[in-house]
């Protein structure tokens, strides 16, 4: 597994079970809590009369519940869930806006009526338990705080979009003792609650003791229900939309033994009364921790096994461990033993963070229970107490368990299958995948029950930062698929214009989608033969054969072996991709067993290690004793196939050809807009020759001059993915979308703190996504981290909009209608660097428009989608 085990979501709600907290009520004989029930209020104003004209008032003397005012009972024991939801407003106490989400997002679809304004989600990071822990490790700390956590919320709070909280946000005080009418069930309002005393624990938000001053006001009455006073008025949180608790804990969860290292876990704590998770936790456990930046070079001693190539006069390779960080249980082949550590690889760690804080943001089955429509209405049955139903066999905690209609579940092939069947998911899907007739996103049915439903299915999307391992893959993308979750929450509208997009069964990268989608990875043989791939740049078969023994990783950013492991037992019937031996199979359980092609680390002959890999992306691996090819490494080379070997070289047998790193430089036709859509690749090797190769030219055996054997053209939209955009990011509406953690131009720094303070970043104007009429007049303020010099539009403007070069400001009074959705691409200008940033405008005629309200400056309506 990738990182962590999402335990924490999983055990959240264990003591909520219907049947455990009916039974609790029944003890007590209380009723149970009206939640949601449209008779909430009728009960609450019953209630009130109840208290005001009963003298008999019980108070509970026993109400000890250290995780929260819902429980109501005797319960010293232990404590099972570190997570405790509350729900319903009783913990969520804050107040989205005076309308509901969904009638706002219902208009929002109908017309151009509303005012509801969606923004960037504000992320108030507590790292005060973290900075405890790290008293000592100041520049551990400052790495944490100052470059990673930023550098992964920057991207996720322009990511998704939420409506804000009015005032502070403030999380209910857990109350350990409060007044009670006598067989009535506790208020359901927290402002009802009138508490004898606070929770002798504290207020917890899993593991962490929330600070006073986040918590909301309470009626504390110690004495009777007649002598009140007000606690914790003024408390809250300003300008947040959620608070993440950032600690670093050693507990089970980071010595889990089926995986080879946790690097920490996260999820949520408390609910607004939409359902929305607005406070969680994010733990990254110590061992890791402590390890940041000391073990950081030597982490790649290669656990894997020695692969040696007969007959071969390449150095004889091993396996690179097929991601540093992850650990897969299962084969022996490789990632057994040894791990890696924050600090060793930035991309990994600022990747680490977002995968962690989605989970804490409500990306997990058990969310997907709590979804609600456009129109605020669950979309899962809710029971009296407004929950959804509770799975008690999901996972050693249960979970809530999602309607049919939104997880569709399947036994067919012999192990449990789920996929997300939400709208926007499925759409992005079939966009991704280029399968119109898919009707489902499988989520990962193999790991421990942290991992196992909580992620995308690795098979299907091996590189997306979502699923729970990502073998040999070294970019992650957090994709349109996984902003589409979110969306289809009912709880956030994302910017799709942040997000990535993977290479891993790419619609450009398949022979055939909706095959890709449907089988699992190799086919068989009629008459017993060997299996074919469904995909040969996806899978792969084992060396050896009429096979290449060496291949390109399906990112073509590496050259690849396909390496197969032997289990000790026989794998389970539906992981049986080799009928000739069934303890054979591809290094993963993730990706079920799936043999796919991975990079590797290189050794000289005599087996001492080159420090050097088989990634054409890496400059440093350029070994040149030992590069008879005409290679090249770099940020811009890509792994082809070829037979090229300088003049003067020969092998001594009739060797296939291989995968070799070359760079690419890909180009258009004169006068087009560059990068729109490449023409062709022009591949330049070591020695000047450039071959080039066009769009139909994919797959054609070309020569080089000065060169014995041949090269291969690559397929011009595979191997041009992303360019120029470096780092994993992808060229998409004039600018490069950068993957969380790097800014530029080109996506070539990383975001750190330094880094973050000159040069221009997250370039977005407020608002950026609207619909606005002829004849009035609108200003769009530019927002941007770093030093801009100055402002320059790329593209054209509306006539009557005009750019103040010196502040980024777009004003003015537009005079003409646009056909439909315009996207103005804006650059900021800095030191050698810049930033673009999008403004999306759709211009109406005034009577397209009924009602605008004074204070807003447009009507929101996504322009459409942009990918
Ligand atoms: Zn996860």
């Amino acid at each position: 597994m990738w990182w962590h085990a999402q335990a924490p979501q999983t055990t959240a709600e264990s003591d909520q079970s219907p049947r455990t907290r009916n039974a609790r009520a029944a003890e007590r004989g209380g009723r149970a809590r009206p939640g949601h029930s449209p008779a909430r209020r009728t009960q609450q104003l019953r209630r009130w009369r109840l208290w005001q004209r009963s003298a008999a008032v019980l108070l509970l003397s026993c109400a000890l519940a250290p995780h929260g005012v819902r429980s109501h009972q005797c319960r010293h024991g232990k404590v099972e869930g570190r997570f405790h939801e509350s729900y319903n407003g009783q913990g969520g106490v804050y107040t989205a806006s005076r309308v509901e989400y969904g009638e706002e997002r219902r208009r929002l679809q109908r017309s151009a009526q509303s005012s509801a304004v969606y923004e960037p989600l504000r992320i108030h990071v507590v790292t005060d338990p973290v900075e405890e822990f790290l008293r000592d490790e100041p520049a551990i700390l400052k790495y944490l705080k100052l470059d990673v956590i930023p550098a992964a919320l920057n991207w996720v709070q322009l990511a998704l979009r939420v409506k804000r909280a009015e005032g502070p946000l403030s999380l209910q005080p857990q109350c350990g003792r409060l007044w009670m009418v006598q067989g009535d069930s506790p208020p359901s309002n927290p402002s009802d609650i009138k508490c004898v005393a606070l929770s002798p624990n504290g207020t917890m938000c899993g593991d962490v003791p929330i600070p006073e001053e986040h918590l909301s006001p309470i009626s504390m009455c110690p004495d009777s229900v007649y002598s009140c006073t007000r606690r914790y008025e003024g408390g809250g949180v300003p300008d947040a939309d959620y608070i993440l608790y950032v600690t670093a804990n050693f507990d089970e969860a980071c010595q889990s033994e089926s995986v080879g290292s946790t690097v920490g876990y996260a999820g949520h704590c408390r609910r607004d009364q939409h359902d929305r998770p607005i406070a969680g936790q994010l733990n990254l456990c110590p061992r890791e921790l402590l390890a940041v930046n000391t073990n950081a070079t030597n982490d790649t001693a290669a656990s894997g096994p020695t692969i040696s190539l007969a007959s071969d006069q390449m150095p004889p390779t091993r396996l690179l461990r097929p991601e540093r960080r992850v650990l897969q249980g299962g084969g022996r082949s490789v990632g057994e033993g040894g791990m890696a550590h924050l600090g060793a690889d930035w991309r990994m760690d600022v990747s680490f963070v977002v995968h962690e804080t989605l989970h804490a943001l409500g990306f997990s089955e058990s969310d997907i229970a709590w979804f609600r429509d456009v129109d605020g209405q669950p979309l899962t049955h809710r029971d009296e107490q407004g929950r959804p139903p509770f799975d008690a066999s999901a996972g050693p905690q249960g979970g809530w368990l999602p309607s049919a209609a939104l997880v569709d579940t399947s036994n067919a092939t012999g192990r449990v299958v789920k996929r997300v069947t939400t709208p926007r998911v499925v759409t992005e899907a079939q966009k991704h995948f280029g399968c119109e007739s898919m009707t489902g996103l499988a989520l990962e049915d193999q790991g421990d029950f942290g991992t196992r439903f909580g992620h995308w299915e690795s098979r299907l999307l091996q590189s997306e930062g979502m699923t729970g391992s990502r073998d040999g893959q070294e970019h992650a993308a957090f994709s349109s698929m996984t902003l589409a979750f979110f969306e289809d929450s009912g709880w956030y509208l994302p910017d799709y214009s942040w997000a990535g997009d993977l290479t891993w069964g790419h619609r450009s990268f398949t022979r055939d989608g909706c095959s890709f989608v449907a089988e699992t990875c190799l086919n068989q043989a009629e008459g017993g033969g060997p299996p074919t791939p469904i995909d040969p740049n996806h899978f792969c078969v084992g060396e050896g054969g009429q096979e290449q023994k060496l291949h390109c990783t399906q990112d073509l950013r590496a050259v690849a072996l396909c390496p197969l492991a032997q289990y000790e037992s026989p794998l389970p019937l539906w992981a049986r991709h080799f009928e000739d031996d069934d303890t054979r199979g591809g290094p993963s359980q993730m990706t079920n067993f799936c043999p796919i092609w991975m990079p590797f680390e290189r050794l000289a002959p005599n087996g001492r290690p080159l420090n050097a890999t088989s990634l054409c992306t890496d400059p440093s691996n350029d070994v040149a004793e030992y590069n008879y090819f005409g290679e090249v490494y770099g940020e811009d080379s890509r792994c082809m196939a070829s037979s090229l070997l300088e003049d003067g070289y020969v092998f001594d047998d009739s060797r296939p050809p291989s995968g070799r790193c070359y760079r690419r430089e890909c180009v258009t036709a004169e006068g087009d807009d560059p990068h729109a859509d490449y023409d062709a690749v022009i591949v330049h090797l070591q020695g000047g020759q450039q071959v080039r190769c066009g769009v139909s030219d994919g797959g054609k055996w070309k020569t080089v001059e000065g060169m014995n054997g041949q090269l291969r053209c690559p397929h011009v939209a595979q191997v041009c993915f992303g360019s120029p955009c470096e780092n994993g990011g992808v060229w998409r509406d004039r600018r490069c979308v950068c993957p969380p953690g790097y800014i530029g131009k080109r996506c070539s720094h990383e975001d750190r703190s330094g880094n973050r303070r000159i040069i221009p970043s997250y370039f977005h104007y407020t608002p950026d996504d609207v619909t606005i009429k002829v004849g009035s007049s609108y200003r769009f303020e530019a927002r941007v981290q770093g030093i801009v010099r100055n402002y320059t539009s790329i593209s054209a403007l509306p006539e009557g909009l005009t750019l103040d070069t010196d502040t980024g400001t777009i004003e003015g009074t537009p005079k003409e209608t646009t056909d439909g959705c315009l996207v103005l691409t804006i650059a900021a200008g800095g030191v050698n660097e810049e930033a673009r940033g999008l403004l999306r405008l759709s211009i109406v005629d005034g009577h397209e428009v009924v009602a605008m309200q004074a204070q807003t400056i447009g009507v929101r309506m996504p322009c459409g989608t942009y990918l």
